[in-house]
């Protein structure tokens, strides 16, 4: 029998066990930063199949090791954290959880991001990996990540030393569900297929008065909407018609009174690029039309709006060309042309890029794993009709036709890159 065929086997009769795996996972998501049953169950998984774990590893985060002869090292990687939204899906498995803060507020949480889907597929191309150890040789390095939907998990596994204390891959591999490709297609982007993602603050000062006597005034609400119009036109006339820019402002926030003219206005600002000359072209634009705009309104040099800049960013994820390409040729093969899809790169971020940045550079890829029921995904082509989201609280992929593509692709990924000579 052909290999691909006792693979495909070998998933359908494993499925059951990894589907309750997945309907637990669902109804027990945790925020970021407090993933510890879900890396205790991982762990336990991921032991049971044979492999070398290590916890607590930059946080919750989980290291586990699949030693198997001579050859190069692949690293998979799962998230593995849920997010603050309230689950309407009316699913069986449907989350009902709460997470207490320390302030005593409570808040709804709910895998609407997939990640439980990534952890299940995880585990299932764990085992199908230790069940095909005479068909592979290297070393399977696979990890479990906290904190991604926070940009955090990746750059604290990494300063907690993940590849001095255990191995240095040669190849590292992620994917994401994706919202507008249907359940049992994949796709594989050569080159940027994620975006830079910085966060930008700006403080506008004006002088605060009275709001009946503006004259004896500075109104930093009036110079924070010339603000917020001028910087639109960083895209629409500084980027190139060919390159790629986002620049949201997601909050505005000044004065307390309607007779008041307040002291200060302060904005919060996403900005997506992909390219890092683009990315230095944007927010160097952003200091100069904010400066600028305050400066004609006859703002003085000392109370010119002050521009913070994340130091900690998001770098874009860029996919190894020569490995997206073997890798699409391969699924090609393997999963079926018609299950090979191309997407638009899209202006998300995912810090799944930061191990693939450590010099010198690891060839990296993350693919995306479609998880829409096929029938919702037709109609909805044809109503034109918008499909939930990732972080929606409708978000709900069809399970069983999802993790299934995603531990074959998965785990034909890892088979390819562990070739026996
Ligand atoms: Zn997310
Ligand atoms: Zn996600």
């Amino acid at each position: 029998m052909p290999m691909d065929d006792t693979l495909k086997n070998a998933i359908d009769k494993d499925y059951p066990y990894i589907h309750n795996l997945y309907t637990h996972l669902h109804s027990h998501p945790e925020l970021s930063f407090h993933e510890q049953k879900t890396a205790e169950r991982l762990a336990k998984e991921l032991r049971v199949t044979g492999f070398e774990v290590t916890e607590g590893v930059g946080g919750y985060g989980l290291v586990a090791l699949m030693k198997n002869g001579e050859g190069p090292t692949v690293m998979i990687r799962t998230d593995m954290d849920a997010l603050p939204v309230k689950e309407k899906t009316e699913l069986p498995y449907a989350s009902t959880h709460y997470h207490q803060e320390k302030s005593g507020q409570n808040l709804p949480v709910m895998h609407a991001c997939g990640h439980d889907i990534h952890m299940s597929l995880f585990i299932g191309t764990s085992r199908r990996m230790a069940a095909m150890k005479k068909h592979w040789s290297g070393t399977l390095m696979m990890i479990a990540q906290p904190a991604e939907e926070r940009g955090a998990g990746a750059r604290l596994m990494l300063e907690d030393g993940l590849f001095e204390r255990f191995v240095r891959p040669d190849y590292n591999l992620a994917l994401h569900v994706h919202p507008e490709l249907p359940s049992g297609t994949v796709s594989v982007q050569s080159g940027y297929s994620f975006a830079n993602v910085d966060s930008v603050d700006i403080n506008v000062f004006g002088q605060g008065g009275h709001g009946a006597m503006p004259a004896s005034a500075k109104d930093p609400i009036v110079l924070a909407a010339h603000i917020v119009i001028a910087l639109q036109t960083i895209v629409s006339r500084e980027v190139s018609p060919q390159d790629a820019a986002v620049v949201t402002i997601g909050t505005i926030q000044g004065g307390m009174k309607r007779e008041n003219i307040p002291e200060q206005v302060d904005l919060q600002l996403t900005v997506r690029t992909y390219t890092e000359e683009t990315r230095k072209k944007v927010l160097t634009s952003i200091k100069r039309i904010a400066e600028n705009q305050a400066r004609s309104y006859g703002i003085t040099e000392d109370k010119l709006p002050k521009i913070h800049i994340e130091q900690k960013y998001i770098p874009a994820v860029y996919n190894d060309p020569p490995l997206s390409q073997r890798i699409r040729e391969h699924f090609k093969k393997r999963l079926g042309r018609e299950q090979v899809k191309d997407i638009q790169p899209s202006m998300v971020g995912e810090d799944f890029t930061l191990y693939g940045l450590i010099e010198p550079r690891i060839p990296s890829l993350m693919f995306r794993l479609g998880a829409v029921d096929p029938a919702a995904y037709e109609q909805a082509k044809q109503e034109k009709t918008s499909l939930p989201s990732l972080h929606s609280p409708y978000f709900a992929p069809p399970p069983e036709a999802t993790i299934k593509t995603g531990i074959e692709a998965m785990t034909e990924a890892a088979l390819l890159l562990l070739k026996k000579l």
